[in-house]
């Protein structure tokens, strides 16, 4: 069965439940999990520790069928502007472009490559998640990944502006600071309204 699949039979785009509450569609975002970001050219312990969180999160969202989507670094060498800000990394083809072993995707999930922080920007990604659960496609989006204020900001901010529903796994995601990853959580929850959740109580939510 395809990813999705049963849960888009549960209705129309505005499916409510009982209450009147829009039955969620979701979908995972698994942002920069990649050996670069982890022990690489933009190693950070912090970043580490979140593997078997993630690894937990998406193992038990993968038997519900949710769609997983890893958005990933694959950087071009005339990548400029962001080599000058934060050094050559996770270059297209390279060892440090690729997701961590311990959270490989499977061959039913979708890789986005992305060349910038915001993974929506010159992707497919968008096209794709309204493309899933049959045709109806996902209304929520949930981020993991790294870094809180970079990446996962920019990211949440293109979901917002294209109507979605953003869960932030505030154990899920993280920053090379804890105050880089307060600051990313506060602001995307003050100015994009974000749900921040941790990955417990959004496995719990996922039927
Ligand atoms: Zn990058």
């Amino acid at each position: 069965m395809l990813r999705g699949s049963c849960l888009g039979q549960r209705g129309d785009k505005n499916a409510k439940d009982n209450e009147g509450i829009q039955i969620p569609r979701y979908a995972i975002l698994v942002n920069d999990m990649l050996n670069d970001f982890v022990d690489g050219k933009l190693s950070c312990k912090r970043v580490g520790q979140l593997i078997p969180r993630i690894k937990y999160f998406i193992e038990n969202a993968r038997q519900k069928n949710v769609p997983l989507f890893y958005c990933n670094d694959e950087h071009l060498p005339h990548d400029t502007y962001e080599f000058k800000l934060w050094g050559p990394h996770a270059i297209k083809g390279s060892e440090g472009a690729k997701v961590v072993d311990q959270l490989k995707p499977s061959g039913v999930d979708y890789v986005i490559p992305k060349r910038t922080y915001s993974s929506f920007e010159g992707t497919d990604l968008h096209k794709l998640l309204r493309a899933i659960y049959n045709g109806i496609g996902c209304n929520t989006v949930i981020l993991v990944g790294v870094h809180t204020h970079i990446c996962i900001k920019h990211t949440a901010f293109d979901a917002l502006v294209r109507g979605f529903n953003i869960i932030v796994a505030e154990d899920g995601v993280t920053a090379f600071t804890e105050q880089d990853h307060l600051f990313g959580l506060e602001y995307m929850k003050t100015n994009y309204g974000v749900s921040i959740k941790k990955i417990s109580e959004i496995t719990r939510s996922i039927s």
